[in-house]
């Protein structure tokens, strides 16, 4: 594999650019695989990635009905951030922010992280008390957090409107979020992965799990039939119908979660933006594009593509706090298949069956949360053991009602 770097790039342009090695190549599945990972997208891979890296377990497969990076993790929006109210959240998601920080060195891969700050807006006094409670217990969890004046907002976000329809009248700020460019993310993990000896096997479907006497012992492909030491799932808003072939029911709903971005322009906007009142979010890419998302549709859907209304919807957001982005032109719109769970928070570590692990649940927001998840799966697949920052996060707290309610942490409702 190429080492990139300012010295190869220079050799490698003087070539013309020919001869450069693949990322990763493509597998064929062996016969067995002390581990076999169902979903090619960053849980998926950042598993595989840290199995065979941290946790010394060197013979992983990745398997990816289509191809890598083709599901959520290539279509979201790119916000990462750790600024959630509950302690057990915090420590997770603060976690995973840390790992990016440090994650494109260790990858050899540029994930664009840029940590240019993550606002959130208040329009009414009650938001505001609100508000001022989550900056509190954010800050006491130990991670950044600020409250915002308008003439702060307006100093920090030039363009914004604050006597909208619904007026700002104050934010608060996390410094250390921001975007990450959501390709890399995939493509620089299956690299990370690949390298360290994993198969990473695209156009390979699940279809089915070998259980005998309460136990996963392999799985069946689009590809035949693989035996396994243990099997991960991590196919996001495919979770039910995976889980539905181990006779497994989640408590899942899987809806369509709309991303659209407007022509490039120059940099107006240096700041990761959300109003969850006004139901928007936006940033601005290091393409130039302004980058804009707000709520699902209002609809249980497997369809990879989204409803008019809702574009509707999010473009006037838009437009009430941005109103000289009207001149722009729309150019693109797409749509992933979220995973979205009754309180909003992941479902992470064993089932019911042994040697059968989960990671779903990330809803709108699981992108923040890739390299936690992988490490946190990583370690409990290993070890067999649930890694501590994910204790809380079992199937079984909806049976003990020890629910993690951060529906108003996700950034807009759903
Ligand atoms: C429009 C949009 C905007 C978003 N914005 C943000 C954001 O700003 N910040 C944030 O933190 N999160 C965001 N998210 C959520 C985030 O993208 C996801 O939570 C995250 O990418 C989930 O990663 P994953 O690896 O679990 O799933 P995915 O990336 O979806 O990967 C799952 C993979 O499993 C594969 N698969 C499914 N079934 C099978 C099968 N039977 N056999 C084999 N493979 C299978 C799929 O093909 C897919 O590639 C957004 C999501 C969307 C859709």
């Amino acid at each position: 594999m190429s080492h990139y770097s300012f010295f190869n790039l220079a050799k490698k342009a003087l070539g013309g650019h020919k001869n450069w090695a693949p990322a990763w190549r493509r597998a064929t599945p062996q016969k067995h695989y002390d581990v076999v990972i169902i979903g090619g997208g960053g849980h998926g891979l950042a598993t595989a990635y840290y199995l065979a890296t941290k946790y010394g377990v060197g013979n992983v497969a990745v398997l990816e009905k289509g191809w890598v990076g083709g599901g959520n993790t290539g279509r979201n929006t790119q916000v990462v951030r750790s600024n959630y109210f509950y302690p057990e959240s915090a420590a997770f998601y603060d976690h995973s922010l840390k790992l990016y920080e440090s994650l494109s060195r260790e990858l050899n891969f540029n994930l664009m992280l840029s940590q240019r700050g993550h606002l959130s807006l208040a329009h009414s006094e009650h938001e505001m008390e609100i508000m001022r409670r989550n900056v509190n217990a954010i800050s006491l969890n130990g991670i950044d957090a600020r409250e915002l004046s308008p003439a702060e907002i307006k100093k920090r976000v030039p363009l914004i409107n604050l006597n909208a329809r619904y007026p700002v009248l104050g934010g608060f700020v996390q410094p250390r979020g921001g975007i990450a460019r959501h390709d890399a993310v995939a493509w620089g993990l299956a690299r990370g992965a690949y390298n360290a000896g994993v198969d990473i096997i695209e156009n390979c479907a699940l279809t089915g799990f070998d259980i005998s006497g309460g136990r996963v012992t392999g799985v069946q492909t689009s590809k035949g039939a693989i035996s396994a030491g243990s099997v991960g799932v991590a196919v996001a808003g495919h979770s039910s119908e995976v889980a539905r072939m181990a006779d497994l029911k989640l408590p899942i709903t899987s809806m369509s979660l709309q991303a659209m971005v407007t022509e490039p322009i120059k940099p107006v906007l240096d700041t990761a933006v959300i109003s969850p009142t006004i139901h928007m979010y936006v940033s601005q890419s290091d393409r130039g594009e302004i980058v804009l998302g707000g709520g699902a549709d209002v609809y249980n859907s497997y369809a990879q593509r989204g409803g008019m209304r809702t574009i509707e919807d999010n473009v006037a957001a838009l437009l009430e706090l941005f109103p000289r982005f009207s001149r722009l032109k729309l150019m693109r719109q797409w749509a992933g298949v979220v995973d979205i769970s009754p309180d909003t928070s992941p479902i992470l570590g064993k089932t019911p069956i042994d040697n059968l692990y989960i990671n779903c649940g990330w809803g709108t927001g699981g992108f923040k949360a890739i390299p936690a998840g992988g490490d946190t799966m990583a370690y409990t697949i290993a070890h067999k053991t649930v890694h501590p920052l994910i204790n809380a996060f079992d199937l079984q707290r909806f049976e003990r009602g020890a629910l993690i309610d951060e529906s108003a942490a996700s950034g807009v409702a759903h």
